[in-house]
């Protein structure tokens, strides 16, 4: 059942969009830094060392130098605010893998980022901040839907169905969100698990059984999920439809909105480091929950840039975690703080979130015969190298992919063009495309980003999609967008 940290947070997080004005939430946030930033001197030797403290005075958040995931990671046993965990305590409790949300000592929620700027880095909740980060994602997330109006034509009828189809890893957060969410609201709602790493085809097989009221996944799953309805073969109609970590393209929201009129579609802003970072409002317009974070858009030197200018990345302070406090941890996002106020009337600040997504590999099998590739499943290839430390593929042709990567220090460089090698030989052959498509591997010294995006785009196209899927209709029953 859900706590009564979570019920009341729940409810604090809704009243406070509603009823609240943005000097209050303002107020609120300035408290809860001054808070934190305190406690994590007090307690986290690593914080210490940054955080100048003097006495009870206010400490100003600007003077404390920025940090990254690496510094964090290098550091890891001195992050923390209570019992100094270890790297391989964290990276151990990973590896177990076994269905269940992954903790360290039973105790502390680890989740791991993807890797998109370096090594994989973890971030340890303890069970109070990660019960009031998911309180805050779900009282924003149906912020529009927690009205009695809505409640009402619930009542009396079977559990809500949610599904959500994420990455099947369980150190990955959405897929924490969901087994957390599966166990902790078993009385309202039935919540299930379409990981997001098996063929599409079973996918949609799996949701037609399962017909959900409401779809959670990464936008271009979504998209393709889209195109299979499309097509006929997926035949849901949810009422409400979010997309979690990256943003549609345009063409794929066009998709999701004329395949699915009668759902709600919205989008949460979220990372590893902090999962409530924002959500969208009705007005289309993604809020930032400033009442839980800071997020500072700056420049390449850390300075702040004023609203309506697009920033070259932002730092994240997390109000919540007092466990593995977050100061000022830089996040390659770029964001542009929107000015003045929204139509939507709530009280929190509004960006523009740049591209953030991975893009939909679309592959050529014969004439007029395309296979569209989620990124989740070439990330799965890339996930089995072994020490690598960063990696981007390539789509520079139709049927080329070039694979660019960095190697970690003390590998061999033979050994891992070889793995790659092997890794894609076997998928493609799985997948019948051995012969059409060309694998290639390239050593870089640093996987950039490039110039148009400031993400590092983990998988990038430089010839996008077939020119039927850029058509007014959207749609060409000779494409085949499995995956
Ligand atoms: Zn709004």
């Amino acid at each position: 059942m859900a706590s009564g940290r979570f019920v009341c947070s729940l409810l604090a997080a809704m009243q406070r969009e509603r009823f609240a004005d943005s000097s209050a939430v303002f107020q609120l946030q300035q408290k809860r830094l001054n808070h934190l930033l305190h406690y994590a001197a007090e307690r986290s030797p690593f914080q210490a060392g940054r955080i100048a403290r003097s006495s009870d005075a206010e400490i100003r958040l600007k003077e404390i130098r920025s940090v990254n995931c690496r510094e964090m990671m290098d550091h890891f046993p001195q992050t923390f605010c209570g019992p100094q965990i270890s790297l391989s305590e964290a990276r151990e409790a990973i590896q177990r893998e076994d269905g269940r949300i992954t903790k360290v000592r039973d105790r502390y929620l680890v989740s791991q980022t993807s890797g998109t700027t370096g090594e994989p880095a973890y971030f340890l909740n303890d069970r109070r901040s990660w019960d009031i980060q998911r309180a805050v994602v779900f009282a924003r997330t149906f912020r529009e839907r927690l009205g009695w109006r809505h409640l009402l034509r619930f009542i009396g009828r079977r559990r809500y169905r949610m599904g959500f189809v994420v990455s099947g890893l369980s150190s990955c957060v959405s897929t924490q969100t969901c087994l957390d969410g599966r166990q902790q609201g078993k009385l309202f709602a039935d919540v299930r698990l379409f990981p997001a790493e098996l063929p599409l085809a079973e996918t949609v097989r799996q949701l037609n059984e399962f017909q959900p009221d409401y779809l959670h996944g990464y936008a271009n799953i979504l998209e393709l999920l889209a195109y299979r309805a499309e097509d006929g073969e997926l035949k849901i109609s949810p009422e409400f439809i979010s997309s979690g970590s990256e943003g549609f393209s345009r063409i794929g929201k066009e998709a999701v909105k004329r395949v699915f009129p009668g759902a709600v579609l919205t989008a949460q802003y979220g990372a590893t480091e902090c999962t409530v970072l924002g959500n969208e409002c009705r007005s289309g317009r993604m809020h930032i929950n400033s009442d839980y974070v800071v997020l500072e858009a700056v420049d390449e030197s850390d300075r702040p840039v004023p609203a309506g200018e697009r920033s070259h990345h932002v730092l994240l302070t997390n109000l919540i975690n007092r466990f593995q406090p977050v100061i000022r941890l830089q996040l390659t996002d770029s964001i542009t703080y929107g000015t003045g106020e929204c139509e939507c009337g709530s009280p929190l600040p509004w960006i523009i979130l740049e591209g953030r997504s991975d893009e939909i590999i679309w592959l050529q099998r014969g004439d007029n015969d395309y296979v569209a590739y989620q990124p989740l499943s070439f990330q799965a290839q890339m996930y089995q190298i072994r020490n690598i430390r960063q990696w981007q593929v390539i789509q520079q042709e139709r049927n080329h992919l070039l694979i660019r990567y960095v190697r970690s220090p003390g590998a061999d460089n033979a050994t891992m063009a070889a793995q790659i090698r092997q890794q894609w030989t076997a998928y493609l052959s799985e997948e019948r495309l051995e012969t059409i498509v060309r694998v290639s591997s390239e050593e870089v010294a640093e996987v950039t980003r490039s110039a148009t995006s400031q993400k590092t785009k983990q998988i990038l196209s430089l010839v996008g999609p077939p020119e039927s899927r850029w058509s007014d209709s959207g749609r060409n029953d000779q494409c085949d967008p499995s995956g």
